[in-house]
């Protein structure tokens, strides 16, 4: 569930405080989450070890680590990390907690228990990373290069938006919020797209994310495994009114997910498509 902009704020926020952390003890409470990508022990590698800078590559958190080795977090649908004191109650489905020095945790939960923790060297190992395409907010990706990278592409333009091999870190939630800003029907086939709509879907990308990166490092604070989603405008409102027109707004299920738009603001038939 966390995308671009919640990875981006919480990337942010520990990059602030996790540099310099030393690791003293490792509970691996369910190892199913983890992936030991190296030769050694997942948690005698980490204990000792400290941590270097944050990073972020699509949906993937990426922790340096000093010993040279890194741990990648890719929380799929549900997986939350949380930085807090070792006196804070352990949310449901607490997995790995790393006591860090002065009392902190960093601690990952999952309900669903979907995504992975990885301890690599080579981060080209990591299911699903070398093949990522370009970050959606690249300032390199200019309107030229989504055009050339959209045109290589057949389908409906939410799968393509959502394709990770496309461009990198929007999910189901931000491909609504991005089709209802350049006003696309989300089952829209790729090539039936005018250049002038191409522009405006590549428009709303920046503004979208960049927007939810703004409101989330203002409401986000030290409350990292918190999901906000309350400020969108469609996705997750099925049935409230559109903010533009007052529609009210449309959720379906198809191809496996929620989709959320407004029938008049993104017209579009789901028949002869
Ligand atoms: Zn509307």
């Amino acid at each position: 569930m966390p995308e671009l902009p919640d990875l981006e704020v919480i990337k942010e926020y520990l990059q602030g405080v996790l540099p310099g952390q030393q690791i003293e003890e490792v509970e691996l409470l369910r190892p199913l989450v983890v992936r030991n990508l190296i030769a050694e022990d997942f948690v005698s590698a980490l204990v000792e070890n400290q941590f270097g800078d944050v990073g972020r590559r699509g949906k993937f958190l990426l922790l340096d680590l000093k010993s040279g080795e890194k741990l990648i977090v890719n929380p799929m649908l549900a997986g939350r990390l949380q930085y807090c004191q070792q006196s804070e109650r352990r949310r449901a489905k607490t997995f790995l907690i790393l006591h860090l020095s002065g009392s902190v945790d960093l601690r990952y939960s999952d309900v669903k228990a979907m995504g992975k923790v990885y301890l690599t060297r080579e981060l080209d190992l990591i299911p699903g990373f070398a093949e990522q395409g370009p970050e959606a907010l690249d300032p390199q990706l200019t309107l030229e290069h989504f055009q050339e990278r959209l045109r290589r592409r057949r389908g409906e333009i939410k799968g393509i938006l959502t394709n990770q091999a496309v461009l990198a870190g929007i999910g189901n939630a931000y491909a609504d919020e991005i089709l209802f800003r350049a006003g696309l029907y989300p089952f829209r086939k790729r090539s039936s797209l005018s250049a002038e709509e191409v522009k405006r879907l590549h428009q709303a990308i920046r503004s979208v994310l960049s927007e939810a990166i703004i409101t989330l490092r203002e409401r986000m604070g030290d409350d990292i495994d918190i999901k906000l989603r309350d400020f969108l405008e469609v996705h997750g409102k099925g049935g409230r009114p559109c903010p533009l027109c007052g529609t009210s707004i449309s959720e379906i299920r198809a191809r496996n997910r929620l989709t959320n738009f407004c029938r008049t603001c993104q017209p579009g038939t789901m028949i002869g498509r």
